[in-house]
């Protein structure tokens, strides 16, 4: 999962990067524990596991919350 770095132009920030995949956040969810993973990566990952992929500390897949995507804002109505 995740988007592939050369679909970008120029550098990306760090903080928009999977620590599991290490690619560009796509669908992005973020632990309590404030790391940030795409859905395809860390869904499957807390299921098994039960905690933050960088092991920070248990979490369940009830405490992920979805984050602003990285596309464009909404336009104002
Ligand atoms: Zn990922
Ligand atoms: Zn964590």
């Amino acid at each position: 999962m995740g988007f592939e770095l050369d679909r970008f132009n120029g550098d990306v920030d760090p903080d928009f990067k999977c620590n599991l995949c290490n690619k560009v956040l796509e669908d992005p969810l973020t632990t309590p524990c404030g790391h940030v993973f795409c859905a395809g990566c860390v869904l499957p990952w807390v299921v098994q596991q039960g905690s933050c992929p960088v092991n920070c500390q248990r979490i369940s897949t009830k405490e992920l919350n979805h984050v602003l995507p990285l596309k464009s804002p909404q336009p104002p109505r």
